[in-house]
């Protein structure tokens, strides 16, 4: 077996969970993902000695796997420099200009690609799912945040400094809004993202205007999961509530397929995952906003091909820049190689 066609250890480190898996270049998964909660430290930030921690126990149990030299593919919740490897700015894990893609390669000893988890995603998509026979698709993620991610003309779309495709973060009410976790107010991902359905929930809990509601509520609290369970419980109310977050998406997603005239959109996210029905609500709702025949007949919007497109993008992002698989998918004008720090 040539070291390309080795499996890699990729990672997926998110708001609040960490997982690890080993995956080969035909994208099959070796064994089970592991799941941990992500560590934090005292002064609110993740904890990067805590995760290195529950990395090490992988790495070891893979080395000896893999023929040559283990490789770690990563994906972070974050805007991250794909020349650097470091994470700029990861507002869920309070990290801001952390060399994290040399911390790893350091500690290990070992190769490591890290870029940012929705453009991972992507790159999972047009290598092994959804998107390996298109040359034009966009990601969207429903989840803690509202996040997606661009893959134009054959190859992923980073644009000026890797930060396309925050359609999540276009404005649709900057008056009447809620902060944003970007730091402006109103955002389309304070509308329709987790945290969204969860404080609507919890504000019809407040005003008693769902029983339902009021009886999922936890010591008080509804959360956004609660808010999909009194729906098949039959509360109107929460309907109502998903319904408007749904016709927010197909806004904001429309505007999308009208910008680009793209015809496939892949979505993925715990809000997604916790409702699958979801996102074939959004493929048909989304018709009224298409403004061609063509686009309202030819859109497809569907979920990840995996069960979790991340972290095989963290695999996906070590063959393509070994050159094993999809490498002329990768950003036009950077030069993709590891981060090696050792
Ligand atoms: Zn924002």
């Amino acid at each position: 077996m040539s070291a390309s066609a080795n499996p890699v250890l990729a990672v997926d480190i998110g708001g609040t969970s960490l997982r690890l898996g080993l995956i080969n270049r035909e994208g099959k998964l070796i064994g089970d993902i592991a799941r941990y909660d992500v560590p934090f430290a005292n002064d609110g930030a993740a904890d990067v000695r805590g995760i290195l921690v529950l990395m090490a126990e992988h790495v070891e149990r893979a080395r000896p796997i893999v023929s040559g030299e283990l490789r770690v593919g990563i994906s972070l919740c974050g805007n991250v420099d794909l020349a650097s490897g470091d994470a700029i700015l990861v507002p869920n894990l309070h990290w801001r200009n952390l060399p994290f893609g040399k911390l790893v390669s350091q500690r290990f000893q070992l190769p490591v690609c890290i870029a940012t988890d929705v453009r991972q995603a992507v790159l999972a998509e047009a290598t092994w799912g959804a998107g390996a026979k298109e040359r034009n698709f966009a990601w969207a993620t429903v989840g803690t945040g509202y996040g997606g991610y661009l893959f134009l003309n054959g190859r992923l779309y980073g644009g000026a400094h890797g930060f396309a495709g925050n359609f999540g973060h276009t404005t649709y009410d900057e008056i009447n809004g809620h902060p944003c976790g970007c730091g402006r107010r109103g955002c389309f991902e304070t509308f329709v993202a987790g945290p969204a359905i969860a404080r609507a929930g919890q504000a019809a809990h407040e005003a008693g205007e769902s029983v339902i509601l009021s009886s999922l509520a936890d010591e008080g609290k509804v959360s956004t999961r609660a808010v999909f369970h009194a729906i098949e419980l039959g509360d109107p109310i929460a309907a109502r509530i998903i319904d408007e977050a749904i016709r927010l998406i197909c806004i904001n997603l429309g505007g999308v397929v009208n910008l680009l005239d793209i015809r496939l959109i892949v979505m993925g996210g715990g809000v997604t995952k916790a409702a699958p029905w979801l996102v074939q609500r959004i493929n048909s709702d989304i018709r009224a906003f298409l403004m061609t025949v063509e686009a309202q007949r030819e859109l497809k919007i569907v979920r990840e091909s995996t069960a979790n497109a991340a972290l095989w993008g963290a695999a996906a992002h070590v063959f393509a820049v070994e050159g094993a698989l999809a490498s002329d998918k990768l950003e036009e004008g950077l030069e993709h190689r590891a981060i090696r720090a050792f």
